[in-house]
């Protein structure tokens, strides 16, 4: 049938025909030698849809012709996985473009060089990280501002690990203006997927994922605590010491289903296996919630080379331990040393300042 009637039938109009031609996707059937005029046969109207169908998803013309030449199901499962990712990293996106547009940077809180709220709080914190005493590398990070603390985990061996806890914390850094807990939400957001984008842009990295556990001050005077996977937050207040956030691993969640108790949760073998973590998934799901603080709080954040190697009731003492945060986060990391420090050790403590 002449290229009109096929046009008419198929919905695909003459022009885009010719551009799949072109392309060597859709080929006539005959071409009449003195006119040029296209004919196409009507056992080629599926083909024609099929082509539309994939160029109207966005998939590349070479990629169509080459599944046109092996047909497979899988790899339309592979574009649709695509495709939500794409999505997905759009939305944060956008997300994160509405609140550059909408954001007030001149009466902001947090912005370097720019004088604070009155109303904003702020951190009087020590860092400090260490290899262990097993461990070949080093892929904690600490993060140490006074108005943003971040501790982060990295996994999936040398150099992964220590790219991904360090890049999560570098973006934070750089996105957290100090607005609010869904800023500090959509910049952790943001971050990963920067970091699935640098594993997949590098054989050496693949595979690579962090945690991450902060502390962002917001400008009404409350604190941000946010985390995804197993490194946590704990707050001492009048003489107890409270974990903030919940560990997003394996045995952490049995626990909270009632099928693992905590005490075998300590030594259970798959204690280190995480249900979150930054880069691995398009998806990410971030555990966030304000504070008020008081005059007197303390904060820690940690890897689980420290909690796993210092119980609790010797955390909270050496937290009360001294008036410098320094000395205590000192006394933290030495104390995972002398315990065996079978992991690397990462802590932050942090004094809300008056
Ligand atoms: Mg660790």
């Amino acid at each position: 049938m002449p290229i009109g009637e096929f046009s008419d039938r198929s919905g695909l109009s003459p022009k885009r025909l010719r551009s799949y031609a072109a392309a060597g996707l859709l080929l006539p059937a005959a071409i009449d030698s003195s006119s040029g005029y296209r004919y196409y046969s009507p056992g080629q109207m599926r083909e024609a849809r099929l082509i539309d169908a994939l160029r109207t998803a966005g998939v590349p013309l070479a990629e169509i012709g080459s599944l046109l030449g092996d047909p497979s199901v899988e790899r339309l499962d592979a574009w649709t996985r695509q495709v939500e990712v794409d999505a997905v990293q759009r939305q944060d996106a956008l997300d994160l473009a509405r609140h550059l547009l909408t954001f007030d940077y001149e009466s902001a809180a947090g912005i370097p060089g720019q004088p604070r709220k009155e109303a904003m709080t702020t951190l009087q914190a020590a860092a400090r990280t260490d290899i262990g005493r097993v461990r070949e590398n080093n892929q904690d990070s600490v993060l140490c501002l006074d108005h943003l603390v971040a501790i982060a985990d990295g996994m999936g061996g040398h150099p992964g690990g220590e790219v991904a806890s360090n890049l999560v914390l570098t973006l934070l850094e750089a996105a957290f203006t100090g607005e609010s807990l869904e800023e500090l939400k959509a910049a952790v957001r943001a971050a990963s997927h920067a970091i699935s984008d640098r594993a997949a842009a590098s054989e050496d990295l693949e595979g690579m994922g962090t945690t991450l556990c902060a502390i962002g001050s917001t400008g009404d005077g409350r604190l941000a605590v946010v985390n995804v996977g197993d490194s946590r937050a704990y707050l001492l207040r009048d003489g107890s010491l409270r974990q903030l956030t919940d560990d997003h691993s394996w045995t952490a969640e049995l626990v909270r289903q009632g099928e693992l108790t905590e005490l075998e949760a300590v030594d259970h073998p798959h204690r280190g296996v995480l249900t979150r973590a930054l880069g691995v998934a398009p998806k990410i799901d971030v555990d966030g919630a304000l504070h008020t603080v008081v005059t007197g709080d303390r904060f820690l954040l940690c890897t689980d080379g420290l909690f796993n190697e210092v119980a609790e009731s010797d955390i909270l003492s050496l937290m009360e331990g001294a008036t410098d945060v320094g000395v205590v986060a000192d006394a933290l990391v030495e104390q995972a040393l002398s315990n065996g420090a079978r992991d690397n050790v990462g802590v932050v403590v942090a004094d809300v300042r008056t």
